[in-house]
Protein backbone atom coordinates (compact mmCIF):
# COMPACT_ATOMS: atom_id res chain seq x y z
CA UNK A 1 0.00 0.00 0.00
CA UNK A 2 1.35 3.49 -1.06
CA UNK A 3 1.44 6.39 1.43
CA UNK A 4 1.21 9.67 -0.23
CA UNK A 5 -1.14 10.89 1.08
CA UNK A 6 -3.31 12.27 -1.69
CA UNK A 7 -6.10 9.90 -2.55
CA UNK A 8 -7.35 8.12 -5.48
CA UNK A 9 -6.48 9.40 -9.39
CA UNK A 10 -8.14 8.29 -12.41
CA UNK A 11 -6.39 8.33 -15.31
CA UNK A 12 -8.61 7.89 -18.75
CA UNK A 13 -8.22 7.51 -22.12
CA UNK A 14 -8.84 4.97 -24.94
CA UNK A 15 -5.23 3.49 -25.13
CA UNK A 16 -5.68 2.46 -28.54
CA UNK A 17 -3.36 0.89 -27.98
CA UNK A 18 -1.10 2.23 -24.86
CA UNK A 19 2.01 3.66 -25.49
CA UNK A 20 4.85 4.64 -23.33
CA UNK A 21 4.18 8.17 -23.08
CA UNK A 22 0.48 6.74 -21.67
CA UNK A 23 2.72 4.73 -19.09
CA UNK A 24 4.77 7.48 -18.12
CA UNK A 25 2.08 9.47 -17.08
CA UNK A 26 0.73 6.48 -15.28
CA UNK A 27 3.79 5.73 -14.11
CA UNK A 28 4.59 9.51 -12.55
CA UNK A 29 0.99 9.26 -10.94
CA UNK A 30 1.20 6.42 -9.04
CA UNK A 31 3.83 8.38 -7.63
CA UNK A 32 2.12 11.17 -6.73
CA UNK A 33 -1.21 9.42 -5.73
CA UNK A 34 -2.20 6.66 -3.10
CA UNK A 35 -4.04 4.53 -5.73
CA UNK A 36 -4.17 5.22 -9.52
CA UNK A 37 -7.30 3.79 -11.97
CA UNK A 38 -6.31 3.57 -15.65
CA UNK A 39 -9.93 3.68 -17.34
CA UNK A 40 -10.43 2.47 -20.39
CA UNK A 41 -13.14 3.86 -22.05
CA UNK A 42 -14.88 1.26 -23.64
CA UNK A 43 -18.28 2.49 -25.14
CA UNK A 44 -20.13 0.60 -28.03
CA UNK A 45 -22.24 3.36 -29.46
CA UNK A 46 -18.91 4.73 -30.08
CA UNK A 47 -18.75 5.76 -33.63
CA UNK A 48 -15.33 5.31 -34.62
CA UNK A 49 -14.33 1.67 -33.72
CA UNK A 50 -10.96 1.03 -31.97
CA UNK A 51 -8.43 -0.88 -33.52
CA UNK A 52 -8.10 -3.53 -30.61
CA UNK A 53 -11.22 -4.16 -27.85
CA UNK A 54 -10.95 -2.93 -24.14
CA UNK A 55 -10.22 -6.56 -23.35
CA UNK A 56 -6.93 -6.28 -25.18
CA UNK A 57 -6.48 -2.43 -24.22
CA UNK A 58 -6.47 -3.70 -20.49
CA UNK A 59 -4.68 -6.51 -20.92
CA UNK A 60 -1.88 -4.51 -22.71
CA UNK A 61 -1.54 -1.84 -19.72
CA UNK A 62 -2.04 -4.36 -17.36
CA UNK A 63 1.25 -6.31 -19.33
CA UNK A 64 3.13 -3.39 -18.56
CA UNK A 65 2.47 -2.06 -15.05
CA UNK A 66 3.61 -5.00 -13.01
CA UNK A 67 5.65 -4.05 -10.39
CA UNK A 68 3.15 -0.83 -9.83
CA UNK A 69 1.16 -1.88 -6.84
CA UNK A 70 -1.25 0.28 -6.76
CA UNK A 71 -2.14 0.71 -10.29
CA UNK A 72 -5.16 -1.10 -11.27
CA UNK A 73 -7.36 -1.17 -15.17
CA UNK A 74 -10.33 -1.12 -15.64
CA UNK A 75 -12.83 -0.89 -18.21
CA UNK A 76 -15.40 1.70 -18.00
CA UNK A 77 -18.50 2.54 -20.65
CA UNK A 78 -20.15 5.47 -18.15
CA UNK A 79 -20.26 9.12 -17.29
CA UNK A 80 -16.15 9.77 -16.59
CA UNK A 81 -17.33 11.78 -13.60
CA UNK A 82 -19.47 8.58 -12.62
CA UNK A 83 -16.94 6.01 -13.04
CA UNK A 84 -14.49 8.46 -10.78
CA UNK A 85 -16.85 8.69 -8.09
CA UNK A 86 -17.73 4.63 -8.00
CA UNK A 87 -13.56 4.09 -7.49
CA UNK A 88 -13.63 6.92 -4.49
CA UNK A 89 -11.25 9.32 -7.03
CA UNK A 90 -11.12 12.55 -5.77
CA UNK A 91 -9.21 13.33 -9.13
CA UNK A 92 -8.59 12.76 -13.01
CA UNK A 93 -5.14 12.81 -14.23
CA UNK A 94 -4.77 13.43 -17.42
CA UNK A 95 -1.80 13.98 -20.08
CA UNK A 96 -0.81 17.30 -21.96
CA UNK A 97 1.65 17.15 -25.10
CA UNK A 98 0.99 20.20 -27.42
CA UNK A 99 -0.91 23.17 -27.47
CA UNK A 100 -3.74 21.11 -29.32
CA UNK A 101 -4.32 18.86 -26.39
CA UNK A 102 -5.27 22.18 -24.33
CA UNK A 103 -8.37 23.58 -26.38
CA UNK A 104 -10.14 20.11 -26.11
CA UNK A 105 -9.03 20.00 -22.19
CA UNK A 106 -9.82 23.00 -21.33
CA UNK A 107 -13.49 22.46 -22.81
CA UNK A 108 -13.72 19.05 -20.49
CA UNK A 109 -12.28 20.30 -17.19
CA UNK A 110 -14.96 22.74 -17.89
CA UNK A 111 -17.93 20.33 -17.69
CA UNK A 112 -16.04 17.65 -15.56
CA UNK A 113 -16.09 20.73 -12.97
CA UNK A 114 -19.67 21.59 -13.56
CA UNK A 115 -20.67 17.88 -12.86
CA UNK A 116 -18.66 16.58 -10.08
CA UNK A 117 -16.48 20.08 -8.31
CA UNK A 118 -15.26 17.96 -5.66
CA UNK A 119 -13.23 15.60 -8.17
CA UNK A 120 -10.28 17.77 -9.66
CA UNK A 121 -8.63 17.48 -12.96
CA UNK A 122 -4.94 17.55 -12.63
CA UNK A 123 -2.64 17.82 -15.79
CA UNK A 124 0.79 16.82 -16.38
CA UNK A 125 3.10 17.85 -19.44
CA UNK A 126 4.22 14.70 -21.56
CA UNK A 127 7.81 14.29 -20.85
CA UNK A 128 9.48 15.95 -24.10
CA UNK A 129 10.48 12.64 -25.92
CA UNK A 130 7.04 11.55 -26.22
CA UNK A 131 5.53 15.11 -26.61
CA UNK A 132 4.86 13.89 -30.18
CA UNK A 133 3.34 10.50 -29.57
CA UNK A 134 -0.03 9.44 -29.90
CA UNK A 135 -2.27 6.32 -30.62
CA UNK A 136 -3.36 6.95 -33.99
CA UNK A 137 0.41 8.22 -35.12
CA UNK A 138 1.22 4.74 -33.80
CA UNK A 139 -1.47 2.93 -35.49
CA UNK A 140 -0.91 4.99 -38.76
CA UNK A 141 3.06 4.49 -38.71
CA UNK A 142 2.61 0.96 -37.98
CA UNK A 143 0.05 0.99 -41.32
CA UNK A 144 3.20 2.04 -43.05
CA UNK A 145 5.73 -0.16 -41.80
CA UNK A 146 7.43 2.01 -39.54
CA UNK A 147 9.50 0.97 -36.33
CA UNK A 148 7.80 1.22 -33.01
CA UNK A 149 10.86 0.51 -31.31
CA UNK A 150 10.43 3.55 -28.16
CA UNK A 151 7.00 4.17 -28.57
CA UNK A 152 5.00 1.33 -27.61
CA UNK A 153 6.14 -1.60 -25.22
CA UNK A 154 7.24 -4.72 -27.86
CA UNK A 155 4.30 -6.77 -27.23
CA UNK A 156 2.39 -3.90 -28.76
CA UNK A 157 4.25 -3.40 -31.38
CA UNK A 158 4.33 -7.10 -32.39
CA UNK A 159 0.43 -7.11 -32.41
CA UNK A 160 0.08 -3.83 -34.08
CA UNK A 161 2.33 -4.94 -37.07
CA UNK A 162 0.09 -8.11 -36.51
CA UNK A 163 -2.99 -6.16 -37.10
CA UNK A 164 -2.63 -3.76 -40.12
CA UNK A 165 -0.55 -5.76 -42.30
CA UNK A 166 -2.28 -6.49 -45.35
P1 LIG B 1 -4.47 9.41 -27.69
O1 LIG B 1 -4.73 10.89 -27.74
O2 LIG B 1 -3.03 9.07 -27.93
O3 LIG B 1 -5.43 8.57 -28.50
P2 LIG B 1 -5.88 8.70 -25.25
O4 LIG B 1 -7.18 9.27 -25.63
O5 LIG B 1 -5.83 7.25 -24.99
O6 LIG B 1 -4.69 8.99 -26.24
O7 LIG B 1 -5.27 9.51 -24.04
C1 LIG B 1 -5.34 9.22 -22.70
C2 LIG B 1 -4.63 10.31 -21.92
O8 LIG B 1 -3.23 10.21 -22.13
C3 LIG B 1 -5.00 11.74 -22.32
O9 LIG B 1 -4.99 12.53 -21.16
C4 LIG B 1 -3.87 12.15 -23.24
O10 LIG B 1 -3.70 13.54 -23.25
C5 LIG B 1 -2.71 11.45 -22.59
N1 LIG B 1 -1.62 11.16 -23.49
C6 LIG B 1 -1.72 10.55 -24.69
N2 LIG B 1 -0.49 10.42 -25.25
C7 LIG B 1 0.39 10.99 -24.39
C8 LIG B 1 1.80 11.20 -24.41
N3 LIG B 1 2.54 10.83 -25.44
N4 LIG B 1 2.36 11.81 -23.34
C9 LIG B 1 1.59 12.19 -22.31
N5 LIG B 1 0.26 12.05 -22.23
C10 LIG B 1 -0.33 11.45 -23.25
Amino acid sequence: MSTNGNGTAVCPGSYDPVTLGHLDIITRASEVFDNVIVGVVNQPVRKQKTLFSAEDRVKFIQAEIGDLQNVHVLAFATLLVDFAREHGANAIVKGLRAISDFEYEFEMNQLNRKMAPDIESIYMFASPQYSFLSSSGVKELAMFGGDLTGLVPDPVAARLEEALKR
